[in-house]
């Protein structure tokens, strides 16, 4: 088992990190890595599929987000966008699968769905528009959850653990580190971007507006999207962490303690709680309390018809 990032530099350090990955999985759980290829090779067509779906847009579950990746499609189509279009497509397939998860489609949690988009959007806007073999975003993948299982030996990876450094800030790390290995990091590069990224993402609660994984999180995973690519740029250029990914690890744990229950997933604090945030609570309320009265209804008026037909 591969306990810790520094037990991983040594472990891969003059080595292809995939390969590490796959021959410790292999070694563990039997499972050979021509299958956990295989398996990862249909997760990256789902999170292909999903993108091309979410960028029609459509209305999610609590009708608070849903457009925000057509927006942008247009937006970039018409030539109307002022980042490059690395940036913007990552913005574009993160915002693309978290619109899929608001309508309850089919994604890939990686490693949660709150944080699904991260990953896909940094690592299928790097491959398109750096061209980059699809095999190697698959190798990426291993990478990506290699990272992500490191981390969850010591953290639980929720909100509701530790507020959405635990989700979101995992999920930019494992897709920093994905990304500086499709570039040709180092695994010293790759572990200095999970690092990166990890440590800019400390403190981020977790206050879904109306408990709904919908505001603040499908714009949040665009956002993180790009400073997990700032975060695998800057380790590639050579710029160093300091703090150590495993420290980095222990500093969110401790945090992720500290936060009070509010910010942990409960809707009871940060965004949930502003004017705006608890209205829109009060309208999910509402009608949750609208359907469930019409259901009752509709029992009841059932159960009177079958008792009539009895009777008759
Ligand atoms: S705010 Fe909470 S629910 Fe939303 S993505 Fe972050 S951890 Fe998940």
């Amino acid at each position: 088992m591969i306990e810790s990032f520094k037990h991983l530099a040594e472990l891969a350090a003059d080595r292809d990190l995939a390969d590490v990955f796959l021959e410790t999985d292999e070694q563990e759980h039997g499972v050979p890595g021509s299958q956990i290829l295989e398996s990862l090779r249909k997760r990256r067509q789902v999170m292909r599929d999903c993108v091309e779906r979410g960028k029609q847009g459509g209305v999610s579950m609590g009708k608070l987000v849903g457009n925000e990746a057509k927006l942008l499609n247009q937006a970039f189509i018409e030539g109307r966008t002022f980042l490059d279009p690395l940036t913007i497509k990552a913005e574009l397939y993160a915002l693309s699968v978290m619109g899929e998860n608001s309508r309850m489609g089919v994604i890939v949690a990686a490693p949660t769905a709150g944080a699904g988009g991260v990953v896909p959007g940094m690592l299928l806007a790097l491959e398109e528009e750096r061209h980059v073999d699809p095999e190697k975003t698959v190798r990426a993948l291993v990478v990506a959850g290699g990272v992500g299982s490191i981390v969850a030996l010591s953290a639980n990876i929720s909100g509701a653990a530790g507020g959405c450094q635990n989700e979101v800030g995992v999920a930019t790390a494992m897709g920093a580190a994905a990304v500086s290995y499709m570039m040709g990091g180092t695994t010293k590069q790759c572990i200095s971007a999970a690092a990166l990224a990890l440590k800019n993402t400390l403190g981020l609660v977790c206050d879904p507006v109306g408990g709904l994984v919908e505001v603040p999180c499908v714009k949040r995973n665009a956002l993180f999207a790009v400073h997990g690519l700032t975060a695998a740029q800057l380790a590639l250029a050579g710029v160093d962490s300091v703090i150590p990914m495993d420290e980095v690890v222990e500093a969110m744990v401790r945090i992720g303690r500290a936060l009070p229950r509010g910010l942990k997933e409960t809707a009871e604090g940060g965004l949930a709680t502003t004017a705006t945030g608890c209205a829109i609570g009060q309208r999910l309320k509402d009608e949750a309390n609208q359907r469930r009265a019409e259901r009752a209804a509709e029992r009841e008026r059932l159960a009177h018809e079958r008792k009539a037909g009895v009777t008759s």
